[in-house]
């Protein structure tokens, strides 16, 4: 049996395919959750297995309290701090997203260093790296690229804040003086991930920011497509790389950007609706005007979030990531289509075309022969 890993915020669209991966992978398996008693949140994690049906071990914690995290590090080897407020829109008060973000990474790193915990994998952003700086255009951006918080909105603050956090309270850390070959007394290592705009298969029906793109194309919650684009990665291919920094020695003391090619919501779409738009869906492809997305945003708060992101194109290199990981991202085609089955599998957009129905039919098979 591989050794215990704590994922936090096990509830969460990127952590439960870490979860996922972990388990396939043979590792026993922690997570922390905000509630138990949340089944819309955690009763698709209970129905996770390994080989032999081991499912993943359930505890409470908060990042914005002490309490519980002491329990969840117990006898872990790793943790992987995947959880973090990412909202799809702008608290009133930042203080809200910057607070858990940044007090709750110290939290889970003082419990891991206390409890003897090899490696922190954090999950950080491209947030942390390619904000605030001004005019970027056309420029990309590496590891070597750090995210201006005075000049970010709230989420890129509270991700480039929470990172910096980590890396100062390793550096914090004692130099470790006493036996190498002691586990318990080496000095706790990080290794982070900055993963672009995350989208692929969910889940869970209690959908995220990165499920709320989706379910708008495929039930046409938007008219037409503004000029917005990102680094787009899949999940699972982030969840890899959670693990690949986790075990890769020379990953201790590195960030990794994992993120594919910029692709513009346009194209996204256009990807989209080659899949699903014969089945009778009506993904919007055409060009949405700053003005008509400016009028939108006077009444919904997540188009009102992306304004200042028009017609800016988010580059940046994975190039570390596949050199010193061996990671590498797959194509947005698959990540889309994959996604959009995924929405209809679990009711976050009609099924026009019996998909779920020749799901259970071969869930059904897949029973039987078992
Ligand atoms: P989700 O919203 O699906 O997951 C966020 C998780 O954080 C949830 O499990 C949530 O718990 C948990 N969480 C939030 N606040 C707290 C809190 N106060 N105490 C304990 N847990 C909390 O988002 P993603 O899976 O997409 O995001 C996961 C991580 O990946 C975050 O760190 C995010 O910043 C990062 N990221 C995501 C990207 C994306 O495009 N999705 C891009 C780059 C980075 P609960 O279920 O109880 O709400």
């Amino acid at each position: 049996m591989k050794p215990r890993v704590l994922v936090t915020g096990a509830s969460g669209f990127v952590a439960g395919h870490c979860v996922q991966l972990l388990l396939d992978d043979g590792y026993r398996v922690r997570g922390t959750v905000r509630s138990l008693g949340n089944e819309a949140k955690v009763g698709h994690l209970r129905q996770l297995e390994d080989a032999d049906g081991n499912s993943i071990e359930l505890v409470e914690a908060d990042l914005n309290s002490d309490a519980g995290w002491d329990v969840a590090v117990r006898d872990c080897e790793y943790v992987l701090h995947v959880a973090s407020p990412f909202p799809s829109e702008t608290p009133d008060d930042e203080s809200e997203l910057i607070t858990p973000a940044v007090e709750g990474t110290r939290r889970v790193l003082a419990a891991a260093a206390n409890a003897g915990v090899k490696r922190v994998v954090l999950t950080s952003s491209m947030a942390a790296i390619a904000y605030g700086h001004g005019d970027a255009q056309g420029r990309t951006f590496t590891e070597a690229d750090w995210s201006d918080p005075d000049r970010c909105e709230p989420y890129q603050k509270s991700k480039t804040l929470a990172e910096r956090a980590a890396w100062s309270f390793i550096e914090s850390l004692p130099q470790n003086q006493k036996d190498q070959k002691d586990q318990k007394d080496q000095k706790l290592e990080l290794a982070v991930i900055n993963p672009g705009f995350v989208l692929g298969p969910m889940m869970s029906a209690v959908g995220g920011t990165s499920a709320e793109l989706i379910s708008r194309l495929l039930n046409r919650g938007m008219p037409a497509c503004p000029q917005l684009g990102w680094a787009v990665v899949d999940v699972r291919d982030v969840a890899r790389a959670h693990l690949l920094a986790m075990t890769t020695p020379e990953a201790a003391g590195n960030r990794y950007i994992c993120a594919g090619e910029h692709i513009w919501l346009q194209d996204l779409a256009k990807l989209l609706a080659g899949e699903f738009n014969p089945h009778g869906y009506r993904v919007p492809t055409g060009h949405l005007p700053y003005w008509a997305l400016w009028l939108a945003a006077r009444f919904d708060k997540t188009m009102r979030m992306t304004l200042e992101f028009v017609g800016k194109k988010e580059l940046a290199s994975h190039e570390k990531a596949r050199r010193e990981l061996g990671w590498e991202p797959r194509p947005a085609r698959e990540t889309l289509v994959d996604m959009g089955y995924s929405a209809i599998a679990l009711g976050l957009a009609p099924d026009r075309m019996g998909y779920r129905e020749t799901l259970a039919k071969s869930d059904e098979a897949g029973r039987s022969t078992a």
